[in-house]
This record gives C-alpha cells, sequence and structure tokens, in this order.
C-alpha cells in the first residue's frame, strides 16, 4: 500500500483512528514561531499551543538543538538505570520549587494518579488505623482520563461512561472556602485543586481560598495536591501558578509545557511525602526517560528567567486589556492571569473557534462558552494586534 499523507490522511483518520476527538478540519504540517501551516500552506496564528504544551513556539533552536542531540545519543533506557538528564532536571525543580523529590511519568493524568498514590501511602504511613482515605476536588476541575484522575474530575459526560470510579471522593464548589471546611476533615485524604483551572472554563483561585485550603489540610493532616498540569511552568505569569498565593501544596503536578511538547508529567513533593515512599512504590517505563528530561532542562531554564516571566505578564495584559477593548457584545467576562485567558462569550466557544480558522487563528474552547487563550509564551505585541484584529472581525460577524 502506497500512503500519500494529504489530504487522504484525512480520509485514513476517518477509516482507522477511533474517533475520540472532534478534529479540525486541516492537515498541520509545520511550525515555526506562533504560527502553524496545513498541508495548502495555510497560515494560522496560534493562541492554543497543542492545549497550553507549546510553551517556546515550534522550532525554538535551542530545544531542537536539545533534542536532536539526545536523540542521537541516548533516547531511553527505562528507569533502572540512571541518566544525566533526568537527575539534572530533578534538581531544577526542586532548586525553583518547594519540592524536595520528583516523580516523573508521561502525562498530567499520571501525574496526578502518582499524586494519589503518594498521598495515599503517605497516610497509611502515618495514620494506619484511621480509615483515612477520603478524596476531596472542586468543581469544574480538570484532573485527567485515567480512572484515578477521573475520579476527580466531576463531570459527567466523562464520568458516566465508565462507573464505577474511586470511592470516597467529595466534590465541592470551587472557590467556595466554608462548603470545603464541612467537607475536610480526619478522614480526608487529600485534597486536589488547579489554582488556575483550565478545561473547566479558566477560573483563577482566590488566595483566600487556597490559604484556606492549606490550613485545612494541616488542621486535619491531609495531603494538599495542587494540580499545575495546565497553570504551572510560567503560563499565568510566574513560574508557578500558586505563587500568587503565598502558599505551598505537599505535593504539586506538571504536565503539559514541560518538555516543550514532548510527552512528560511529574509529581513534585515536600520531604514529609518523599519520606514514606520506597523502591517499588511506583513506577514508569518511559518517566523522564533522557530525551524528554533533554528537552524540559531547556524549556525549564528559559521559562524560569525572571524576564521571560515579566515578558508573560506584559503581553498577558495586553491581550486580556485588548479583548476588553472590543467591547464586542458577545464577550460576557474577561478573566485569568498571565497567556492563560478565558474570555466568556454570549455565543456557544466552538462558533467562534470555527470561524477562527477561516480567518487564521487557532483558538480552543473551555466548556460550552469559554474560549480559551493559552498561546505560546513567546507571544509578541504584534501577535496580540494581529489577534485582536482577527478575533474582533469574526466576533462582529458572528454577532454583530
Ligand atoms: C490536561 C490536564 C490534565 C491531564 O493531562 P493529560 O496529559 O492529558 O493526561 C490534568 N490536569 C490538568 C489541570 C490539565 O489541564
Amino acid at each position: 500500500m502506497t500512503l500519500t499523507l494529504t489530504p487522504a490522511a484525512l480520509e485514513l483518520d476517518t477509516q482507522y483512528v477511533l474517533p475520540t476527538y472532534a478534529r479540525a478540519p486541516f492537515v498541520l504540517t509545520h511550525g515555526e514561531g506562533v504560527y502553524l501551516y496545513d498541508a495548502e500552506d495555510r497560515r494560522y496564528l496560534d493562541l492554543a499551543a497543542g492545549i497550553a504544551v507549546n510553551a517556546l513556539g515550534y522550532g525554538d533552536p535551542a530545544l531542537v538543538a536539545a533534542i536532536s542531540q539526545q536523540a542521537a545519543r541516548l533516547i531511553h533506557v527505562s528507569n533502572l538505570y540512571l541518566t544525566a538528564p533526568q537527575a539534572e532536571l530533578a534538581a531544577r525543580l526542586c532548586a525553583l520549587s518547594f519540592a524536595d523529590k520528583v516523580f516523573f511519568c508521561n502525562s498530567g493524568a499520571e501525574a496526578n494518579e502518582a499524586a494519589i498514590k503518594l498521598a495515599r501511602k503517605w497516610v497509611y504511613a502515618n495514620h494506619p488505623d484511621a480509615g483515612k482515605t477520603g478524596l476531596v476536588a472542586f468543581s469544574n476541575g480538570f484532573h485527567g482520563r485515567t480512572i484515578g484522575a477521573l475520579s476527580v474530575t466531576p463531570r459527567a459526560r466523562y464520568q458516566d461512561p465508565f462507573r464505577p470510579l474511586l470511592p470516597d471522593v467529595t466534590i465541592v464548589p470551587f472557590n467556595d472556602l466554608d462548603a470545603a471546611a464541612q467537607v475536610i476533615g480526619p478522614q480526608t485524604c487529600a485534597v486536589l485543586v488547579e489554582p488556575v483551572q483550565g478545561e473547566g472554563g479558566v477560573h483563577v483561585a482566590t488566595p483566600e481560598f487556597l490559604r484556606g485550603l492549606r490550613a485545612l489540610c494541616d488542621a486535619h493532616d491531609a495531603v494538599l495536591i495542587f494540580d499545575e498540569v495546565q497553570c504551572g511552568m510560567g503560563r499565568t505569569g510566574t513560574l508557578w501558578a500558586h505563587e500568587a498565593s503565598g502558599v505551598t501544596p505537599d505535593i504539586m503536578t506538571l504536565a503539559k509545557p514541560l518538555a516543550g511538547g514532548l510527552p512528560i508529567g511529574a509529581a513534585l513533593v515536600n520531604a514529609r511525602i518523599a519520606a514514606a515512599i520506597e523502591i517499588g512504590d511506583h513506577g514508569s517505563t518511559f518517566g523522564g526517560g533522557p530525551l524528554v528530561a533533554s528537552a524540559a532542562n531547556v524549556v525549564l531554564a528559559r521559562i524560569s528567567d525572571p524576564a521571560f516571566l515579566q515578558h508573560v505578564v506584559v503581553v498577558g495584559a495586553a491581550l486580556r486589556d485588548g479583548l476588553a477593548a472590543l467591547r464586542s457584545p458577545q464577550i460576557v467576562q474577561v478573566r485569568g492571569r498571565g497567556l492563560m485567558i478565558g474570555v466568556e462569550l454570549a455565543i456557544p466557544a466552538d462558533d467562534v473557534v470555527a470561524a477562527g480558522y477561516a480567518h487564521g487563528l487557532i483558538m480552543i474552547s473551555a466548556g460550552p462558552n469559554v474560549l480559551r487563550l493559552v498561546p505560546p509564551l513567546i507571544l509578541q505585541q504584534a501577535h496580540v494586534d494581529e489577534a485582536l484584529e482577527k478575533l474582533g472581525a469574526i466576533l462582529e460577524d458572528i454577532g454583530g
């Protein structure tokens, strides 16, 4: 069989790939900076970054060089053997955060699975007879699609076809500290929260909420887990989204942008949690291998530079302010922080996403009425201007 890849790729996809995704109507072939190109050589300004993944955009020379050189040297050896890129990445992550140790895996869901397992292990090591099995998570939260992560992701469309899920999960309204206080108690093992919710509509946790959760976890000796899979790594203008609250978790999960587009996940833990973990407790064949770790070392070094983070703050504010200045009757609210922006619309977000393709703009939604803008963090002011012009035209076309 000879395969001509496009436009036949569309037909092959339809015939052979399990239809779990609603695909955009084009085949992407390459990217450069903040632009993507399709098989018909149309150019798109990318405000999605592969769902908040491609923080350094496309074709970053240092990232490409690190990946190419490491690929030629050593791609994979399993975690039975030590490789320097992983050890260096762990050291960097700890130096730049509250954490003392890191577990590496391959995705956000896996990082949250690890977090739940590590929390359980810690609880059984420290409260062996207490029946301390409860997990607390929040409305509009998203933690992934594996059974454990799905169990703390309260969306009927995602959960209902796959029951039974993990027991002892309680969902509390996001940002409602009083409700959390009624639920978090001696039976609580762990509390999972996104400091800025992504998939659920770009909702920012208030500092008081995160501080209150910290206090409740301390009072009841429960493990506080911050899921920074989407909002971490500079996305909100600080390296970690929780920095804005002044509190630290016991475990933080990372994934999406950490290796600049290669698959990686990480669970960062403090010394208290780490002390409960022994050889054999958890594992991953691929997790944190030399190829992805080499990429992540480049990405982390770049993003943790204060000047880079300041750029995210400035460009993010320009994009948010510009969206508000459109004064479109279709825009109900602009929210978010840094370059993690939610635009609540009076019309279906997917209509705007579809119209964006025709205007050379790639965007994603976060729920039915929220447009989510999570561009590469290297976005410049000129790109902000282009995005605002195109989005303004789209909103005018669609809604008047
Ligand atoms: C995307 C996401 C996940 C799941 O990550 P996968 O790599 O798709 O498994 C978990 N938590 C948050 C906050 C996310 O945005």
